[in-house]
């Protein structure tokens, strides 16, 4: 399976927050990236939209902690940022790190399931999405790589945690 773009959900994929039962991390200091993921990612050679030679990279991730009030749409960012650059060891190119800040009921057209967030990134490479492979911990990221058409795969079995305790499924609590 070789893909041109790996597009990355974050929380309970790349990233789980330090702070015991709260499901996302509020503010800088309460994330971890998992024990492997850093290493799992050396191993690729990654390239920014427009450049040559390499593998794509990106992150959509639902932000609902924001539209719910527990952190701004900045902080959101910023830290998605940072765990894009403590994972891949650089910065990310614009337009690569999407998310979703709105409330998971908020009906908006961007939260996944919804393909939206996926389709900005492969737009931003020019790849069709069978060229794709989508990478995370719930049901609602397969459904959304499912409805972008694109490749899936649990975050258990990319980064070869299977045996990780906490998220034994890879089934990510509810946000509210
Ligand atoms: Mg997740
Ligand atoms: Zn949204």
């Amino acid at each position: 399976m070789d893909h041109g773009l790996i597009i990355f959900d974050a929380d309970g994929t790349l990233r789980y927050c330090s702070v015991e039962g709260q499901p996302c991390p509020n503010r800088d200091g309460e994330w971890e990236l998992y024990p492997g993921v850093a290493e799992k990612l050396s191993e690729f050679e990654w390239r920014g939209p427009g450049e040559d030679g390499g593998t794509g990279y990106g992150i959509a991730s639902n932000q609902g902690g924001v539209g719910a009030g527990y952190f701004s749409l900045d902080t959101a960012r910023e830290l998605l940022e940072d765990t894009f650059r403590r994972a891949f060891g650089f910065d990310p190119a614009p337009g690569t790190v999407q998310l979703c800040p709105h409330h998971p009921r908020s009906g908006c057209g961007c939260r996944k399931p919804s393909p939206l967030m996926i389709n900005r990134i492969i737009d931003l490479y020019g790849l069709e999405p069978r060229e794709v492979l989508f990478v995370g911990d719930s049901e609602d990221d397969r459904a959304a790589a499912d409805n972008a058409g694109c490749d899936f795969q649990w975050a258990n079995r990319f980064f070869r945690r299977e045996s990780e305790g906490s998220h034994p499924e890879n089934i990510e609590p509810e946000r509210p």
